[in-house]
């Protein structure tokens, strides 16, 4: 898990995707709001975390639970985090990702 976390750290460092989130409103605010419980805080953190609940849920096939709201990674709110993560510039022209639901 914190090998998946670091790698979102790097995504988020070449392509500013806490930048994205803050731009994309009500959405992009509860994107960011992951329940991260890390030592170090902050927007960083949780955008980390995004990428870390992505691969581990969507590209593993395990369920990550959100410690305050149970329901956030169920469902259509799951799908409208993953699909906000996947419309940033990280992964412009990687359509195989942004294609996930139609081959889930
Ligand atoms: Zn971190």
């Amino acid at each position: 898990m914190t090998l998946l976390h670091e790698f979102g750290h790097h995504v988020d460092w070449r392509y500013d995707v806490v930048a994205y989130a803050r731009s994309q409103g009500a959405n992009g605010r509860a994107l960011l709001s992951t329940g991260h419980a890390g030592a170090t805080q902050g927007a960083g953190e949780r955008i980390a975390d995004c990428y870390m609940i992505y691969l581990l849920q969507v590209l593993a096939g395990q369920r990550y639970s959100h410690p305050a709201d149970t329901a956030a990674y169920q469902g259509g709110a799951a799908r409208m985090r993953f699909n906000l993560l996947l419309q940033s510039r990280a992964f412009e022209g990687m359509a195989g990702f942004r294609d996930w639901q139609s081959s889930a």
